[in-house]
């Protein structure tokens, strides 16, 4: 897909300090994107959906404070951020509740500071592998084209004896990861649904032709691969569906040997959630009744609705039994 062009961005004088900052500054110049040099991103619509749909075209260039990287269960050991929210517009992101009424993107310059942060942790762990995943509040690879910090990290993972990187993506501009020394420590794992679910609630993200190509490109270069089915939902034709794709990806990964993981989360809602995508998107064809639903304690300290166990078991026995039929090589991580 094109790559993701914002419509303005803020540059926090701070981050001219720091090279990849400087070198934001000419990349977007060249996009001929308008900047803002201010410590404040200012974003005035009338409503809150053309607050939201302003935000995701707004970007802010500053600087990562983050000293204490948060636990990442069941992914990896903790998580960090390159950058904050993401350009695309997935009707059920699960950061809809945690990004505010105008979710802009922050993306961090100061990947120097970033990559100390995490050799310190991987330093208290000795001598033990410390996994980081950086995809918990954004979508890594999407703003990639702007910085080059992804690269730095998979970099820097290469090198690194006990750390090690996840990386998780919707995107499909992987082309300048495909030469990295990555030492098979970087493991890039691709979020992947049926057309259906791509075209109708994943707006302004790679499609299902353009992520597969990706994997594969990825898959070739040698990096450890998986992927995340989620969200899984049940409608009309959804076994047909869910099939086709793990034909596809049979079809495109067929001469990869290597262990292939496999995430698996079925579709779930908050109350909140379910409020603010219906502002967001009061068209949606998302399937937000609660009846049909059994409620769940989260680990949030949130109640969610999920499929009633009886439908959740289908779904879990239906994707792992598809799953296996193509891949001996595949590892359920998990089904939640
Ligand atoms: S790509 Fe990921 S982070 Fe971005 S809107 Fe979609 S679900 Fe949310």
């Amino acid at each position: 897909m094109n790559l993701f062009v914002p419509n303005i961005a803020y540059i926090d004088p701070k981050s001219l300090e720091y090279e990849v900052g400087r070198a934001a500054k000419e990349n977007l110049i060249k996009l001929n994107v308008p900047i803002v040099q201010s410590r404040k991103v200012s974003i005035e619509g009338k409503t809150p959906t053309e607050n939201y749909a302003k935000a995701k075209k707004t970007i802010y260039l500053t600087v990562s404070r983050e000293k204490k990287l948060r636990p990442c269960s069941p992914s990896a050991d903790y998580q960090f951020a390159l950058s904050s929210s993401c350009p695309g517009h997935c009707e059920y992101c699960y950061l809809q509740t945690t990004q505010g009424e105008k979710p802009f993107m922050r993306v961090f310059v100061n990947i120097d500071e970033i990559l100390k942060v995490i050799q310190e942790h991987i330093d208290i762990n000795l001598p033990n592998i410390t996994t980081f995943e950086c995809g918990s509040i954004t979508d890594p690879v999407a703003l990639e084209h702007l910085t080059g910090n992804l690269k730095r990290c998979i970099e820097f993972f290469g090198e690194s004896e006990k750390g090690r990187l996840r990386v998780i993506t919707k995107f499909d501009n992987v082309d300048s990861f495909l030469d990295l020394n990555h030492n098979n420590h970087t493991k890039f794992r691709f979020s992947i649904n049926t057309k259906y679910i791509i075209d109708k609630f994943e707006h302004n993200t790679s499609s299902f032709n353009e992520r597969i190509e990706a994997a594969r490109k990825i898959a070739n270069a040698g990096y450890p691969i998986g992927f995340i089915i989620a969200p899984i939902m049940i409608y009309d034709n959804w076994k047909v569906d869910y099939k086709e794709l793990l034909d596809r990806l049979k079809y495109q990964l067929g001469d990869y040997k290597r262990e292939i993981t496999f995430e698996l989360i079925q579709h779930r809602f908050t109350a909140t959630a379910k409020e603010l995508i219906l502002t967001r998107f009061p068209k949606t064809k998302l399937d937000l009744d609660e009846e049909a639903r059994q409620l769940k304690w989260g680990p949030y300290g949130k109640f969610k609705y999920v499929y009633p166990k009886e439908k959740s078991n289908e779904i879990k026995g239906y994707i792992i039994g598809i799953i296996k039929e193509n891949f001996n090589n595949a590892l359920i991580e998990y089904f939640t």
